[in-house]
């Protein structure tokens, strides 16, 4: 188990190039340099995977659920036993920090499969009864071929959390990870072939979005796809899959708002801020970055935010010391500062930040950024409607419950927010007239797996976790049987 300078695609079991022969370079975002290959798969390729899907797709939708138990919580195994390498490959091929990939996203990773290897043994179905007359029971049988199409932020983590549930409902897959952060799902595919998933069950095709992923999209036999990337990419997808009739899930963009009052937890709300506002660069599609304070506080707030904000350290991903490593790509942090450049024209102040960061040696090249806290900027911007998804946040006061609200509405996404208050009464009220799919009052990404996962408005159509996921990937086929 380990990563290779040439990544394969993961077709009918096997470890395959694509058919073209070609690859496309893969960049370590703290050196910018190239450190692996990855095939550049095409249509070709997607029919490969699928005609693989479709072959094994009869004994393994048939299989005893215990049978799918049994690998995937072996698949869990091998990625536990394997921790350093994953975090490993993770932080070289994101440029986050070990410490999260160590503490987060792997761990997350096998999580995922542990935790929808043993719901599927706890699934049922619903039956629905007319007395005297009928007995209603519902089928949820799975779907067929499916895709799953993920992002670059978290890479393993959000793969594995389309991947595992899909799997465990029977269904067979073909996926397809960001060309940007492919090396996990590399190492996935060696842990499924290690952990004897049947072949054709999962098929991972690498390449870019608008051929490999785009393909999968577009193939008539994927009857469902689920996908977690850019709100354009998503329209893009629907408009392809609604016309087909596709089944669709798609976990998009956020602009999400924190919402802080004079009355809340001050010092843990500073903690929990600071990571809500620059973990993983920003790059998390739940990070708080409008955030709103009640005036009473404001200027504590940011005094207080702004030091500790400049305190953080950015660097090197392998220092222990490291709280910020380095933005995904050249492009990402080039779209990152053209924003910080656009506040300033808007009329905002940057209090903190702004800038690259000079670095020496290896990492001169690397794409680092200091995290940055703008004020001064009005809800209608277009840095406070726009999503940035970098370390960069805009602070503003608030002076009522109403204004709050308003503000935190104030967008065409509805991810989540983040409420602080010691009032339980308001904080429920607020919640309720929230426009967001998922909400935390006093705390930040604390994740229960069990709950519906996803955004509304602009942030998605859908739900992923738990009975959620597992209902997404079956189709239910009601049987009534008169008497
Ligand atoms: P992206 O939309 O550019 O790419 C996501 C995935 O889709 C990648 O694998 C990409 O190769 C693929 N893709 C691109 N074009 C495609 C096409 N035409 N057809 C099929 N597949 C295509 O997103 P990104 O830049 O990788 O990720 C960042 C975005 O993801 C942010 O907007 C972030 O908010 C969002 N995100 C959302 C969630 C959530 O749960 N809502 C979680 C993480 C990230």
């Amino acid at each position: 188990m380990g990563p290779d300078k040439y990544l394969k695609n993961y077709i009918d079991g096997a470890l395959v190039p694509a058919v073209s022969g070609e690859y496309l370079d893969n960049i370590t975002p703290a050196t910018a340099k190239v450190y692996s290959f990855i095939p550049d798969s095409d249509e070709k390729d997607v029919e490969r995977a699928v005609e693989a899907a479709e072959r094994a797709f009869p004994e393994w939708s048939n299989a005893d659920i215990r049978t799918r138990f049994r690998i995937l919580t072996r698949i869990a195994d091998i990625i536990e036993q394997n921790l350093d390498v994953f975090s490993r490959a993770e932080s070289i091929d994101s440029g986050k920090p070990i410490s999260m990939s160590k503490s987060v996203d792997i761990p997350r990773s096998q999580a995922n499969f542990r935790f929808f290897a043993t719901a599927i043994l706890h699934f049922s179905s619903e039956s629905h009864h007319i007395p005297s007359e009928a007995i209603n029971f519902t089928l949820r049988q799975p779907i067929g071929v499916v895709g799953c199409i993920s992002p670059w932020n978290l890479p393993l983590y959000l793969f594995s959390w389309k991947i595992a549930p899909a799997l465990a409902t029977g269904n067979c897959v073909v996926a397809k990870p960001s060309e940007m952060t492919p090396m996990t799902a590399y190492l996935l595919s060696k842990a499924c072939i290690e952990a004897g998933l049947p072949k054709g069950v999962l098929n991972i095709v690498h390449g870019l979005g608008g051929k490999a992923g785009q393909a999968i999209v577009d193939n008539p036999k994927i009857k469902a796809i689920s996908f977690t990337g850019g709100t354009n990419t998503g329209k893009k997808i629907a408009a392809i899959a609604a016309p087909a009739f596709k089944k669709l899930s798609l976990e998009l963009g956020g602009k999400n708002p924190n919402i802080i009052f004079a009355d809340c937890d001050f010092d843990q709300m500073m903690v929990d801020t600071l990571r809500s506002s620059f973990s993983n660069n920003g790059q998390i599609c739940l990070c708080g970055s409008r955030i709103y304070i009640e005036r009473p506080i404001y200027e504590r707030f940011k005094d207080e935010f702004v030091k500790r904000t400049s305190f953080l350290k950015v660097g090197d991903p392998f220092s222990s010391v490291t709280d910020l490593g380095a933005l995904v790509s050249q492009q990402h942090k080039e779209k990152v500062m053209s924003y910080i450049s656009l506040a300033e024209v808007e009329g905002g102040t940057i209090l903190c930040g702004g800038k690259e960061v000079e670095m020496q040696g290896d990492y001169e090249n690397g794409y680092f950024l200091r995290p940055t806290v703008i004020e001064g900027l009005p809800i209608d911007c277009r840095t406070n409607q726009e999503e940035i998804f970098g370390p960069v946040v805009t602070i503003a006061p608030f002076d009522t419950e109403e204004e709050a609200i308003a503000l935190a509405n104030g967008t065409a996404y509805g991810l989540s927010a983040t409420v602080w208050t010691k009032n339980i009464a308001k904080a429920n009220r607020i919640a309720e007239r929230l426009q967001a799919g998922i909400v935390w009052i006093n705390c930040w990404m604390v994740r229960d797996l069990r709950t519906p996962f996803g955004g509304m408005k602009s942030s998605g159509v859908g739900r992923e976790g738990g009975l959620e996921a597992l209902r997404f990937f079956t189709e239910p086929k009601n049987v009534c049987i008169r008497y």
